[in-house]
């Protein structure tokens, strides 16, 4: 079922992998067939390296597993509001990568400081609202989505494709899996570049 989107998603999860943004299983990557409403995600908690089109699970808008002979990764619901409120996007990448999960802990939105923010995300990257952190469970990720739906807008999604999950990490989107994945590892250039940045501009003279 859907061979050519399992491929996709695949390639996108190794590339994924080879950016050195994936530390042990933790993120994920997901593709959607418009026509049938199917997604295609990354298992929960299967190593990344040895990942295959086959362990790729399908599942439908309501999270529901239609095929697939492993967990669905436990951020399928956050991936699942995206698609339902966003009709242009195609594919979702999350991950807990270093410096962007640094401003997404520390409650700090990414302001617009260099040429290179702006060649990927025409503004500044927001943080979604504050909540008390809970374990990652459905419950959890449906309330994450929810809060990206509230605090990205209709006419600009797909110009600022990433927002960063409060307490938790950076979420980006594109056209399709492997667009996800580019501005995944973009917002992580661009948060790291940023984060030196403000280190250099609270100690402007050492
Ligand atoms: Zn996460």
């Amino acid at each position: 079922m859907l061979e050519n989107l399992r491929k996709t998603v695949s390639e996108a999860n190794q590339e994924l992998y080879r950016s050195g943004l994936i530390r042990l299983s933790w993120g994920s990557v997901s593709g959607i067939d418009r026509k049938r409403n199917l997604i295609a995600i990354t298992p929960d908690d299967l190593s990344y390296e040895s990942l295959t089109p086959n362990d790729l699970v399908i599942i439908d808008m309501s999270g529901k597993v239609i095929q697939g002979k492993h967990e669905a990764s436990r951020d399928a619901f956050t991936h699942i509001e995206l698609y339902k409120n966003f009709p242009e996007i195609g594919g979702v990448t999350h991950t807990h990568s270093v410096y962007a999960t640094i401003f997404a802990q520390a409650n700090r939105e990414i302001p617009i400081y260099g040429t290179m923010h702006c060649d990927y995300f025409a503004d500044t990257i927001s943080v979604t609202p504050k909540h008390q952190l809970e374990e990652n469970n459905e419950h959890h990720t449906t309330m994450a989505g929810k809060d990206i739906i509230k605090t990205v807008a209709a006419e600009t999604v797909m110009k600022t494709p990433g927002i960063l999950i409060h307490g938790d990490g950076p979420i980006t989107w594109g056209e399709d899996p492997i667009i996800s994945v580019k501005n995944a590892k973009a917002m992580e250039a661009i948060a790291e570049i940023a984060f030196g940045t403000c280190i250099l501009n609270i100690a402007p003279n050492c």
